[in-house]
């Protein structure tokens, strides 16, 4: 109700030429929007988390409004740069993705090339270096595929239940029950795959199937370097996707990380993003340390000269966001407008 109520709201301040004004205003010349995707689905990944996942139709018709918004897509460094120079051109925007996903590679990168805009991808590097399901997003795909069947958990990790799965709340019941155990039994990557393919085998799915469309999967070294070499730009998201409170591991975090891409793009990645974007002030200091340029969070928002460069905010699209609300973000309008902020269960990435 209250969706349908800005909706409208938005379409009569388009009409009456709102939304130009401000699209064109000095207000918006200031500020820079940075706009945040993870995966793009290669089956229904959408369906199961629509804050990680969109279908390449709405992805494309994203890229189709910022052309006909007339707004600058710009590469992501140089719009940080011209954004503390008070140098932005009319309705500044850039491009981000988390993760690297495999995805990128065959259903994000075709249309970004057909639109030829610039992408800065934050890379995890672990699971690319390891080609296989990141496990605790392929459990939880694994528990909403599974969403008509009932779970023992019994032979699955030595718990005595058994959990209906149609609903989000046992899905994510039985989720933290299964991590709980891998993290308990300090699992290694590889027992903890074995774990993942054992739960698709008791939910009667296919897991060689899933394997094979690389689901929940990272980009392959490989793929990076190709990517980088088009002119993707390719940047810190920790090697881990972990930001530890301790100083020791979370400069290690980044050190990892950046060794990897390094090796992988032959570049020095220096912008970085906060990991589901868990940000805390103390990380301010590691981060000016390893020398970081600007770090982006998912707090929605435009990003203004006295915007602390290493808290930047980000607006994470999503498919939810009707057309009118998306190009309300690319003109401005929705600074002024009540948000609602995206549950932070569905916040993975
Ligand atoms: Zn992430």
């Amino acid at each position: 109700m209250l969706k349908k109520l800005k909706q409208t709201t938005l379409q009569s301040l388009k009409s009456v030429g709102v939304s130009t004004m401000v699209h064109n205003s000095r207000w918006r010349r200031g500020r820079l929007l940075i706009l945040a995707y993870h995966g793009i689905s290669v089956l229904d990944e959408h369906e199961w988390n629509y804050t990680q996942y969109m279908s390449a139709e709405v992805f494309r018709l994203r890229l189709q409004q910022l052309k006909d918004s007339r707004c600058a897509v710009l590469p992501l460094g140089e719009a940080i740069e011209r954004l503390y120079k008070n140098d932005l051109p009319d309705r500044a925007v850039a491009i981000t993705f988390d993760d690297g996903t495999a995805d990128f590679y065959h259903q994000a990168f075709p249309l970004i090339k057909e639109f030829d805009v610039p992408v800065t991808l934050y890379l995890t590097t672990f699971y690319t270096h390891y080609q296989r399901p990141v496990f605790d997003l392929m459990v939880s795909y694994l528990l909403w595929k599974g969403r008509e069947k009932t779970l023992d958990l019994t032979r699955l990790i030595k718990v005595d239940s058994q959990i209906g799965l149609r609903s989000f709340k046992a899905q994510d019941r039985a989720r933290v029950a299964i991590l709980e155990f891998a993290h308990r039994q300090k699992l290694s990557a590889e027992e903890k795959d074995a774990l993942a393919e054992e739960l698709a085998g008791n939910l009667k799915l296919d897991y060689d199937f899933l394997l094979e469309k690389r689901i929940m999967q990272n980009l392959a070294p490989a793929e990076v370097t190709e990517l980088s070499a088009a002119g993707i730009d390719i940047q810190l998201h920790t090697h881990r996707h972990r930001t530890p409170k301790d100083r020791q591991l979370f400069l290690r975090e980044i050190e990892d990380n950046r060794k990897s891409i390094e090796c992988l793009t032959g570049q020095c990645a220096t912008h970085f993003c906060y990991p589901s974007g868990a940000y805390d002030r103390t990380f301010l200091p590691w981060l000016k340390e390893s020398e970081v340029v600007s770090a982006t969070t998912c707090e929605p928002g435009f990003a203004s000269m006295n915007a602390d460069r290493l808290l930047l905010p980000r607006v994470l699209d999503n498919p939810a966001l009707a057309p009118i609300e998306f190009e309300s973000w690319l003109t401005g309008v929705s600074a002024a407008l009540p948000r609602r902020r995206v549950p932070a269960h569905r916040v993975i990435g």
